[in-house]
């Protein structure tokens, strides 16, 4: 099934009552690339819309990253008279706020009846197999059908959910993709079971591939004892809600007081094609998965703040490299 043909809920009424309410003539659209398309069709309908009351409004999409609520683009369209930005498919952060009037639209899965109940059925069947009510994890377009198992909305890089909240329970997350229940098989090194409610399907991830994934991040951390690094970047993105300047900072005290040379690296969106300076390992001050997802890709070694602070250390006992509302000046 093509994301674009899945329901969503767009929220067109609010959206046009939004841009009243602003008064806006000229409002940007930015979302993920997997609801690029249908941005594109709510666009052309609600300037139709527009047009229909006699009203001209320019509406632009986006083009641009939208990796999250971390990735606002007030700042690079603030010098274009953009007098509202529509933000799809996340909710905002605390640590991400916007110059420019942002209304954020989370996009909330919206199947037909039908389909809902079966979803609640297959979900009541998984908790009744459940000794202790086990801790149900998603994200925030499944967060109103779920709304009865009050469920814990995650990010791929946070989550409220602490190691004594799991203890002797299950974490079963519902919601698609790999990309956050991984976050929590990272961090608390365990089996994670997955349900989709748009397919209907089970999976997990099994505590083989997590424990795998381990052993590569712990190699990543043992390369630099073997070979100490002579000189390090330390990468900061500008990203709104990837900006952790603290961590940066405490990391170049750090580099300082041990005598290791460094080179500080501020820019945007952090690829393979912009680390290419001459060091022997790469800090990301930003996405914690783009270390830990998107490393092989980089010739250089990167390493999460946490891991830089497990290699000076010297502790091997893993540690996920949660982003949290300190790392940013508030
Ligand atoms: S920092 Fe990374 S994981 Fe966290 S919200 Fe942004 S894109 Fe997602």
């Amino acid at each position: 099934m093509k994301i674009e043909d899945i329901m969503w809920d767009l929220e067109r009424n609010r959206v046009i009552n939004e841009i009243i309410k602003y008064n806006a003539k000229r409002v940007l659209f930015q979302g993920p690339e997997g609801l690029k398309r249908n941005m594109e069709r709510e666009i052309e309908d609600i300037v139709k819309y527009f047009r229909g009351k006699g009203r001209d409004v320019e509406l632009i999409l986006w083009g641009g990253s939208s990796f999250g609520a971390c990735d606002i683009c007030d700042i690079e369209v603030k010098h274009l008279n953009i007098d509202l930005i529509l933000h799809y498919g996340h909710e905002e952060l605390p640590y991400s706020k916007s110059e420019m009037p942002i209304i954020y639209i989370p996009v909330y899965y919206s199947p037909d009846r039908e389909h809902l109940m079966g979803i609640i059925n297959d979900i009541n069947k998984i908790l009744k197999k459940q000794e202790n009510l086990p801790i149900i994890a998603t994200t925030i377009q499944f967060k109103k059908i779920l709304r009865e198992y009050n469920p814990t909305v995650i990010l791929g890089c946070r989550t409220n959910i602490n190691e004594e909240m799991v203890k002797d329970k299950d974490i079963i997350y519902i919601g698609s993709g790999r990309f956050h229940p991984l976050m929590l098989a990272y961090k608390f090194k365990r089996e994670i079971t997955l349900y989709n409610p748009i397919t209907r399907n089970y999976s997990k991830i099994e505590k083989k591939d997590v424990d795998k994934f381990i052993k590569r991040r712990l190699g990543a951390i043992y390369k630099l004892h073997i070979h100490p690094p002579k000189k390090i970047g330390v990468v900061l993105s500008t990203k709104r809600g990837q900006c952790r300047i603290n961590v940066f900072n405490n990391i170049i005290k750090t580099l300082r007081k041990k005598n290791i040379n460094y080179v500080p690296i501020v820019l945007n969106n952090i690829s393979p094609e912009s680390l290419i300076y001459d060091v022997d390992a790469y800090i990301l001050c930003a996405c914690p998965r783009i270390v830990l997802d998107d490393h092989i890709n980089y010739k250089k070694v990167l390493l999460t703040p946490k891991e830089f602070e497990m290699y000076i250390n010297n502790n091997f006992n893993y540690v996920f490299d949660e982003v949290f509302l300190d790392d940013f000046i508030y």
